[in-house]
């Protein structure tokens, strides 16, 4: 079983971002916000007999905004026994020495570290934590021993040059014991219109990721999903368990839930939630699986043809003459230049 839970609180609105949150709150808010959550998995507990969580995620909005107590006070509500992977979003400027020291006597045992980019002037566009900011928060994790550092990277922001993105890779790997790297890429209808003045071509864009993916690859970096790398043995296995299908179980307003082949979405209104109203609950038939394992195993290891029907293989074929999908020993994959295609290419096998 692995956990999500949301913490929709930041200080301020990145401008790229899509999600509803509340970027100004009160402690009031928070409090009220917690004690919902904390009742959601209480209830939950009692119903379920076999809970055992190995990956717990405090993800969507800025988890680290929470004091250590305030964390601890969630994680108490678990079995300790089965716990593999516990991860915490954090953003650069709430990482001091003592908030790492606590976090780790809790057994926050992965930091996801939101950098995006060294580029000051983006940062600034963005509402970003600072480049200084960010070097201080890695010098801490470094100094402190963090055991399992994961940095979140963007391309194709504002005023970032094309290939400044690869440059700022390599100089953070050298520097800092990081673990694990993600990188993603802005989707369009996120992107501000007044930015497309300010950013480099998708041609670019393109060679950027592949620059990035070749210097990975030769630090025997494992790319185990189109926006993820890890060193051997650091793939993240709460990421991992959701691309294979494994049971997952999402708190709060909106969250989507899955387990045993049943999936179900928390209410979107506070009064919904309150009264643990779920909505578009249905069980997976065999068509749905095999389309969800489609889209999951191009974005990670590949497809093999006997999963595949004639019309897919087709498709397929076809995208092997445009040089976006290659076939190595009856597997297809998307080669990495066409990686940003993936969505479009999904899209027409299901
Ligand atoms: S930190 Fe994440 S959730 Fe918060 S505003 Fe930025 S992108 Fe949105």
């Amino acid at each position: 079983m692995h956990i999500y839970l949301h913490i929709p609180f930041c200080r301020q609105k990145c401008t790229y971002c899509k999600f509803a949150l509340t970027p100004i709150f009160t402690d009031i808010q928070k409090r009220r916000y917690l004690s919902y959550l904390q009742n959601e998995i209480i209830e939950w507990i009692k119903t379920w007999t076999n809970i055992f969580p190995q990956t717990i995620y405090f993800w969507w909005g800025t988890p680290s905004i929470l004091s250590p107590k305030e964390l601890s006070s969630i994680l108490e509500l678990f079995p300790k026994e089965w716990r593999e992977e516990i991860t915490l979003e954090a953003n650069p400027e709430d990482i001091t020495e003592e908030y790492i020291d606590t976090l780790q006597g809790i057994w926050i045992n992965r930091i996801s570290l939101g950098i995006q980019t060294l580029n000051s002037q983006s940062l600034k566009t963005i509402h970003r934590s600072s480049v200084d900011t960010i070097y201080r928060a890695l010098d801490i994790l470094k100094k402190k021993n963090f055991p399992n550092i994961n940095i979140d990277l963007i391309l194709w922001l504002p005023h970032v040059a094309y290939w400044e993105t690869h440059r700022a890779l390599t100089e953070l790997h050298k520097s800092y014991p990081i673990t694990h790297t993600s990188i993603y890429l802005l989707e369009d209808e996120t992107y501000p219109t007044d930015w497309k003045e300010a950013t480099i071509s998708i041609d670019k864009m393109q060679q950027e990721y592949v620059t990035i993916n070749e210097y990975l690859a030769e630090l025997w970096w494992n790319h185990y999903e189109v926006s993820n790398w890890s060193r051997p043995w650091y793939e993240s296995k709460h990421n991992q368990s959701y691309w294979n299908h494994s049971n997952y179980r999402w708190f709060w307003l909106a969250a989507s839930s899955y387990i045993n082949w049943k999936r179900w979405t928390n209410s979107p209104s506070f009064s919904g939630y309150y009264r643990w109203e779920r909505i578009d609950e249905e069980t997976l038939t065999e068509e749905q699986k095999d389309i969800e394992h489609l889209m999951f195993s191009l974005r990670t290891s590949g497809t093999p043809i006997s999963k595949l029907t004639q019309e897919q293989i087709s498709i397929l074929q076809s995208h092997i003459q445009d040089g976006y999908i290659e076939k190595k020993e009856g597997v297809f994959s998307i080669t990495s230049s066409w990686i940003f295609l993936i969505d479009h290419i999904i899209s027409q096998l299901i």
